[in-house]
């Protein structure tokens, strides 16, 4: 569940692919006669046509010979690089001049793993010409041999971005309402995280809550190649709006700019393990009765893992016969969260444990009827809800980008509006 919070967002690598991919046509190109006829096709004499006709570049080193046929080699498990030139046919003399020539810039050909395709293309002479490779779907490099030894060019491939909208309304629960609206599950993930600051997904959501997403999907040549980011989302939780917007550093925001991360996850578990989503009168599972008590149950099965629900360090973590397995983490001068029945404990007294991180497992030990997670948060020393306390947040969009920000934000949730208007003309 949370993927958002540790991986930081890779910059938008389109501007600076545009040059490199120039540089890819003219390394990857079949051929400028092949090019020419299929440029020509359909063409007929005493008609007039655009000149969409490419101007070739005269080429004036050859940085790809057409001839070249390359063949691949599939990395095994135990591997090496030397058993892989071996198989391919280059010697292991090549393979350190290779390495030699490369330097630095040769190391992502020493972490292949397996399953991972390198390319080699000979020479007529039967000596290595030319090594292929792909680390993602959007890089390859190409290894060139030339007049002063080997080189390296690493190529941008140009990722497409479709716009994508999805909207529904929660009728069993979130999950069941993202794919039936068609989303993956990478794209339901991503809507709990970016609002799982604010929105309690495993307790909190109701029958006839609903959301609206505009979210990319990548296209390399054409070809569908996965989800790509969220780019707005907006979600209204027992008749509350909440709106998320994707800033160019890859960070969520109000559209004000307020920053959506906060100190604290609403809730430590995944929604997705949650037995009784919908259950606005939750029984407190020792006492059978509905009675408003100092945490918040969230009944799952045993081994559930728990997330420290901000950053912080343990203050204790034992056992007691009411309490069973627990977990206290101090936040601050100001905040404590406990985590109680644990089946299992993952963490020691004074050691610092960061946002998500695993903590232990949900069981049912101390004085319980069943398994379930029982969660207080305290702010200095006083029970509080956590959905209404002011909690600390993390920066907001700078000052300085405030403005495009907003326009932008304001751009995206129209889109997002006028589009769910008409999903919901159309049903
Ligand atoms: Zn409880």
């Amino acid at each position: 569940m949370l993927h958002l919070i540790k991986a930081l967002p890779k910059r938008h690598k389109i501007l600076a692919g545009g040059v490199a991919a120039l540089l890819g046509l003219l390394l990857f190109l079949p051929s400028e006669d092949a090019e020419a006829t299929r440029a020509h096709d359909g063409l007929q004499v005493g008609q007039r046509y655009p000149l969409a006709v490419a101007v070739q570049p005269q080429a004036s080193q050859p940085l790809a010979a057409p001839e070249w046929q390359w063949q691949g080699q599939t990395v095994k498990s135990g591997d090496s690089l030397a058993k892989l030139f071996d198989r391919a046919g280059v010697s292991a003399r090549v393979l350190h001049e290779l390495l030699q020539d490369l330097g630095k810039a040769g190391r992502p050909l020493t972490e292949l793993r397996p399953g991972e395709k390198l390319e080699f293309a000979k020479a007529e002479d039967g000596s290595l010409a030319a090594l292929r490779y792909s680390p993602s779907r959007t890089e390859q490099l190409l290894v060139n041999k030339g007049d002063k030894g080997f080189s390296l060019e690493s190529r941008e491939i140009p990722v497409e971005h479709h716009e994508q909208f999805a909207t529904n309304t929660i009728s069993s629960n979130f999950w069941n309402a993202g794919v039936d609206a068609g989303l993956s599950p990478n794209i339901i993930d991503g809507i709990a995280d970016i609002l799982g600051y604010d929105i309690d997904f495993a307790l909190e959501l109701r029958r006839g809550d609903s959301f609206a997403v505009l979210y990319d999907q990548d296209y390399i040549d054409g070809d569908f190649i996965g989800d790509g980011k969220i780019q707005a989302v907006t979600f209204v939780n027992q008749g509350q709006l909440f709106q998320a917007v994707r800033h160019s550093d890859g960070n969520y925001y109000t559209p004000q700019g307020k920053s959506l991360r906060k100190a604290f996850l609403r809730s430590p578990v995944n929604y997705k393990y949650i037995s009784s989503s919908f259950n606005p009168h939750r029984l407190h599972p020792v006492t059978g009765k509905v009675r408003p008590h100092n945490g918040i149950d969230y009944a799952a099965k045993v081994g559930t893992p728990v997330y420290a629900s901000g950053d912080g360090r343990v203050m204790k973590s034992a056992y007691s016969s009411l309490n069973g397995n627990y977990v206290f983490i101090k936040h601050g001068e100001k905040f404590v969260t406990k985590y109680l029945h644990l089946s299992k404990r993952l963490v020691k007294a004074g050691q610092a444990v960061h946002q998500g991180q695993l903590i232990g497992k949900v069981g049912a030990t101390g004085r319980v009827t069943g398994p379930h997670l029982h969660y207080e948060f305290l702010v200095g020393g006083v029970h509080r809800n956590p959905r209404t306390v002011k909690l600390p947040e993390a920066q907001p969009v700078p000052a300085a980008e405030l403005a495009a920000f907003k326009a932008h934000a304001q751009e995206l949730l129209a889109r997002l509006g006028t589009q769910q208007r008409i999903m919901v003309a159309m049903k």
